[in-house]
C-alpha cells in the first residue's frame, strides 16, 4: 500500500503542475494516465461500476466524481482532482482541490479549511482511538469556518478493494465508531461545502454537485494506524 501510495502522490503532484486556464479535463486525465503507466500501476477508477478515466475532476460547484472531458479549465475556478491506483494488487485513493490561477478569498478559506479538517480527521487515527473521533475532528474544523461537511458522501477503509467496511463518515454517526488498531487503512476525505451539505446527482448518473450551487472543496488522503501514529501513505 506505501507503494501503491507513492504512485497516488505522483498522479497528485502531476496534474497539479497541468492545473492551469484553458486546459481540460480530459488533459488532466492524460496526464494521471501517463504517470500509472510509467509506474506500472493499474486505474482502480478507470471501468469502477463503468467509470471511464482514472481521476475524477470537479470543478467549482461538483463535490466529487466528475468525469474528464472537454470542459475547459478557467481563471477563478477550482478544480477537485481525485486519484487512484493499484500496485499488486492494494490500493490508493486521495484528492485535493487546486486553484486555477488566481481565486476569490472566499473560495481560498474554503480550500484552506477543507484541507485543514482532513488533517484534523488523520491525526485521530491512533491505535485506541476510534472511528468516530474523525469524523467528528472535521466536522469540529469544517463548522468552526461556517461550512458544511458532505453527508451522502464519506471516506471508507481501503486494502485490497477502493472501498471497504467500515465507511467513515465526516461527521459524528450518532453512535460510536469501532476502535482503530494498528494495521487499519481508511482514506479520509472530507467534502466540505459553502452552503448546504445536500447534494444532487447530474444525469450523467455520475457527478455530483451542491443541491444549493454553492462552492464545493474535497481533500482526501491514504492513511495507515501504525504504532508509531497515523502514517499518511499517499503524501508526496
Ligand atoms: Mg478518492
Ligand atoms: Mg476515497
Amino acid at each position: 500500500m506505501r507503494r501503491a501510495g507513492k504512485v497516488v502522490a505522483e498522479m497528485i503532484s502531476e496534474t497539479r503542475l497541468a492545473i492551469k486556464p484553458g486546459v481540460t479535463t480530459r488533459e488532466l486525465d492524460r496526464v494521471a494516465r501517463e504517470v500509472l503507466e510509467r509506474r506500472g500501476a493499474r486505474s482502480n477508477f478507470l471501468g469502477y461500476h463503468g467509470f471511464p478515466a482514472v481521476i475524477c475532476t470537479s470543478p467549482n460547484n461538483m463535490i466529487v466524481h466528475g468525469i474528464p472531458g472537454g470542459c475547459v479549465l478557467e481563471e477563478g475556478d477550482v478544480i477537485s482532482i481525485d486519484c487512484g491506483a493499484i500496485i499488486e494488487g492494494y490500493h490508493g485513493d486521495a484528492a485535493y482541490t487546486a486553484a486555477v490561477g488566481e481565486i476569490s478569498q472566499a473560495a481560498e478559506r474554503l480550500l484552506e479549511a477543507t484541507e485543514r479538517s482532513l488533517w484534523a480527521g488523520i491525526d485521530q487515527l491512533r491505535d485506541g482511538n476510534r472511528l468516530h473521533d474523525v469524523g467528528q475532528a472535521v466536522q469540529k474544523v469544517a463548522e468552526a469556518a461556517g461550512y458544511s461537511v458532505v453527508r451522502k458522501y464519506v471516506g471508507h477503509a481501503i486494502g485490497t478493494s477502493m472501498h471497504e467496511e467500515p465507511q467513515v463518515p465526516n461527521y459524528w454517526p450518532g453512535t460510536p465508531g469501532p476502535r482503530l488498531k494498528v494495521g487499519n487503512v481508511f482514506a479520509i476525505e472530507p467534502m466540505v461545502n459553502i452552503g448546504t451539505p445536500d447534494t444532487t446527482e447530474l444525469d450523467d448518473g455520475w457527478s455530483v454537485v451542491t443541491a444549493d450551487g454553492s462552492l464545493s472543496a474535497h481533500f482526501e488522503h491514504t492513511v495507515a494506524v501504525t504504532e508509531a501514529g497515523p502514517e499518511v501513505l499517499t503524501q508526496a
